[in-house]
């Protein structure tokens, strides 16, 4: 099986590519979705990937030695750890070995890999001792978090949800969002908070349903505001493709008070159309992230968004 095999996921693979050949790849991923949506798949061939000795097009070549010992589950630096079966939570046992087993050096692979499957089912024991070692990240280690459902990481959403609450007054139904879209780091869900986020986000939704991308906003807009203007378009097409292909699954929704409204957008927009848009707007980040000029790339975007399919 390879990334080709791994369907309506484009983006995040793209992603995953793009990040792999530049060189970019973050100490730590979660990736959410329903439970069937690709994401075991997704980060072995992504584990793959990353130590394979001949990639083919952003493809691991499935011949080498790393690959196929990632393929017949013996590779010693790719682990991908499961909750036993009897057990209805990931022990602190076996997330404190692989902690222990990260901060060692690679035996072999460029990449140490640990994919930590149903991560929603750690006691809260063991989310917050991964949660501290994803602050002191070991340099050549990779830890993927594969969640079904955002709202059950205590350690991160639920917290974030109530400092901005108690601590800064924020509105009840307001944290609840902010805490999901700032996937329970509480930094950037403070920032947002104050940055009138849901505002913007409001007009970028507008903006994406009528496509009318090109208002006076983005005039006063800077580098880093037309990104966030990107991760919110992301989050919302990634919404809707989710409720498209997982209906009645709505654990990982972001934009959870727009339910209704992603609905709605479920039914009207194709797959094919959701994934190029979803590919237009990965690929505006990624021009953004090399300098391109602003508004040139986001009236590219325009274009490309326009073409409905
Ligand atoms: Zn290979």
């Amino acid at each position: 099986m390879s990334f080709k095999d791994i369907k309506g996921e484009a983006c995040a693979i793209d992603f995953l590519k793009n990040a792999a050949s530049s060189d970019r790849v973050a100490s730590a991923y979660i990736f959410l979705g329903p439970s069937g949506c690709g994401k075991k798949l997704t980060a072995v061939n992504f584990a793959k990937l990353l130590n394979c000795s001949g990639p083919i097009e952003g493809e691991p070549c499935e011949k080498c030695g790393s690959c196929n010992k990632i393929n017949s589950s013996a590779h010693p630096d790719v682990l991908v750890l499961e909750k036993e079966e009897k057990k209805a939570e990931f022990g602190i046992d076996i997330v404190l070995e692989a902690i222990r087993s990260v901060s060692l050096k690679p035996y072999e692979a460029r990449k140490k890999v640990y994919i930590l499957d149903d991560a929603d089912l750690m006691s809260e024991e063991a989310q917050n001792a991964v949660l501290k070692t994803l602050e002191e990240p070991p340099q050549d280690s990779l830890l993927i978090l594969m969640v079904e459902d955002i709202q059950a990481i205590p350690a991160t959403i639920k917290s974030s949800e109530k400092i901005l609450r108690d601590d800064h007054l924020v509105d009840v139904k307001d944290a609840r969002v902010l805490a999901r879209l700032s996937l329970g780091s509480i930094g950037k869900a403070l920032e947002n908070a104050k940055d009138g986020f849901l505002d913007k986000r409001a007009r970028t939704i507008d903006a994406l349903k009528t496509t009318k991308i090109f208002d006076s906003d983005f005039e006063k807009m800077k580098r880093g505001d037309f990104i966030g203007c990107l991760d919110i378009m992301l989050s919302w097409y990634r919404d809707i493709l989710v409720t498209k292909a997982f209906a009645g699954k709505d654990a990982s929704i972001l934009n959870i008070d727009k339910i209704d409204e992603i609905k709605a957008e479920a039914k009207r927009l194709s797959f094919e159309y959701l994934d190029s848009a979803v590919n237009a707007i990965a690929d505006a980040k990624d021009h953004l992230d090399r300098n391109a000029n602003p508004k040139l790339t986001m009236s590219v975007l325009g274009i490309k968004l326009e073409e409905r399919g």
